[in-house]
Formats: structure tokens, sequence, C-alpha cells
């Protein structure tokens, strides 16, 4: 059977990669270096033969010995307080991880996947943002350690295709929610869940206008599988294109959690915050036959379940 590499094993998506990877009958090497992942989103796996794990931070030289057929490339800091304070450990995984990743890649023959982001086209002035769209964004604000990383990890896989003839695959991944996101990660779903379960002010930022698409990880996994599989170099978006506005967001939580004390408040908006954010996936359709299955109102009872779990009241 094949073995792959998954880098980022320990995060949110990470971690789903590698149990739908294992259900196929794969053999399956995690690697992290726990920055902002966390070994409780594995440790149901460590028991199983076919799955092993690096303590590892893929920018520095990564060696990993025997055959390895894919490599996933799915490790980054991945919101935007994380970028505010890791910003070096951002740009770094994204450049030299990458390049490490498609020189193992090289050597081992192997197929390799990056996880690349909506963030590489900006604050769009298209919408809804198709891949042909070339982005609008600020390399000197506090996402461009972020957005340039990615779009300068898109340019070297790109170089690694054309001029060594590597097998690669470029998903954007459109914002992602479901199970296994860090509670304190900042990101607008952990914090919603968070505070209306704690019955505080769910902290809508700006007046809440700006929107967003959000797509269940298990959709996205599914995406992921096949886009592997195919043998499409060119970079591909995934995302759910349900896209609602931030406030309406916070009113879907509040209902759901149905907490009295629970209510809205207003706090600033972040600087270079996208106002509008929506996938075009007609390519991931007509390619892969693939679109997002789970509908909000599903997507977000199985993540409450599991927030519940995790926040203490
Ligand atoms: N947001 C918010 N309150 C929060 C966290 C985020 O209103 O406590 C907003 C944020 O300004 C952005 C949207 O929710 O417009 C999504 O933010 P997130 O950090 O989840 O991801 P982004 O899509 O901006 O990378």
């Amino acid at each position: 059977m094949a073995r792959i590499l998954i880098t980022g094993a320990a995060g949110f998506i990470g971690s789903h990669l590698c149990d739908r990877f294992i259900k196929e009958g794969y053999d399956v090497v995690g690697m992290d270096n726990l920055i902002t992942g966390d070994l409780a989103n594995i440790e149901h796996l460590f028991p199983h033969k076919r799955f092993e794990f690096y303590h590892h931070d893929v920018s520095k030289f990564v060696h990993v010995p025997g055959d390895i057929n894919y490599i996933l490339h799915f490790a980054s800091p991945a919101s935007p307080i994380d970028y505010l304070k890791m910003p070096i450990q951002t740009l770094k995984v994204g450049s030299l991880g990458t390049h490490n990743l498609l020189g193992l890649a090289k050597v081992k023959n192997a197929r390799i996947l990056v996880a690349s982001t909506s963030e590489v086209y900006g604050d769009p002035l298209e919408h809804p943002q198709n891949e042909n769209y070339w982005g609008n964004v600020n390399p000197i604000g506090p996402r461009g350690v972020y957005d340039e990383a990615k779009r300068f990890q898109e340019a070297i896989t790109m170089a690694y295709h054309n001029f060594h003839g590597l097998e690669t695959r470029i998903v954007r991944i459109f914002n992602t929610y479901g199970p296994r996101m860090r509670q304190e990660d900042g990101r607008v779903l952990p914090a919603f869940f968070s505070q209306a379960i704690r019955g505080e002010g769910l902290t809508v930022f700006g007046n809440g206008s700006q929107t967003r698409s959000f797509c269940y990880v298990d959709d996205l996994v599914e995406g992921i599988y096949r886009l592997l599989l195919s043998d499409y170099a060119l970079p591909v978006n995934m995302g759910n294109p349900s896209e609602i506005t931030i406030l309406q967001f916070a009113d879907e939580i509040l209902k759901l959690v149905n907490n009295p004390k629970a209510h809205i408040i207003y706090n600033p908006l972040p600087i270079d915050d996208p106002k509008q954010r929506q996938p075009d996936i007609s390519l991931a359709k007509s390619l892969l036959d693939w679109s997002p299955k789970v509908d909000r109102e599903d997507g977000l009872k199985e993540t409450y379940t599991y927030f519940k779990k995790i926040v203490a009241n």
C-alpha cells in the first residue's frame, strides 16, 4: 500500500486528513512541530500500526527513511492572531518548509499537494473569486506574512513542476470549520462558540457586514482526496459557496447555543480584513465532480457538540 507524509498532522485539517488516509488503507507518516497543533487531535491514531509520528519543524531539513509516495503539506499557523504572534515561523514554513518538502518529493519520486489559501486573493476586487484572479494583497500588512508565504509557495511549487517535472497539486482553501479547531485560535467560529457557551458577548468585528463562506471539514477532506488522485497541477479552489455576513453568522450561533446570557458586542475591524469572500468552485466541480454536501446547519451542530466538550462554562 502507498505511504503518505502529512505535515501539520496534529492541526485541525491535518488531523482529519490523517484519519481519512488511514481509513483508505495508506501508511501515514504524520509530522508536526506542535506550535499550533495539538497531539490530542491524533492521539487516537498512535496505537494504529499504519501510523507513525515525527515531532519536527519542516522549515529545517526534512528526513524520512523509506519510501514516500505522496506528501500533503498542511503545516502552517493559519489564523490571523497566530501570524501576529509568529510572523517569522509563518513565513518560514510556507517558503523554506515548502522548499524542503519539494526537495523530499523529488528524491522520493513522490507526488506532493500543498495547502494554499483564499488569502492569495487578499481583499478581493473580484467576486466570487475564481482561480484566474491574481488577488489584491498588501505584502506588508499583518496578513502579509501568511499571504505572501502562500503565494511564494504556489510559485515554487509550479517551478518544481515545470522545471523538474515533479507531480504537484495546489489547493486554495477557503474558510473551513469543524471539530478540532483550536478554541483560542482567534478565528471567528471558535471565538463565537466559546463566547456563546460561556454566556459572554460575541465579538463581532466592525459592523459585521463583511462576508465569509464556511465549508465543513469533511467536505474539504473529500475534495483534497480527489485532487491528490487527479492529474491537474494548477491551483484549485475549495470551499463552500454559501456566503453569509459575520453578523448573520453570530446570530446562527446564538440561536444554536441558546444561552440567554450570550449577546453581540462590536469590536474594531482588524487592519486588512477582507470585506467579502466566496469561492467560485466551478473548476473543482467539473474536474473532480466535487461539491460540498454538508449544509451549515448540520455542520454547526456537529461542531457545537465538539465545542461543548472542550469549553469550560
Ligand atoms: N471576526 C469577528 N469576531 C471574532 C473573530 C473574527 O467578527 O472574534 C471576523 C473577522 O474580522 C473576519 C471574519 O470574522 O471578518 C473571519 O475571521 P477569521 O479570523 O475566522 O478568518 P479570516 O477569514 O479573516 O481569515
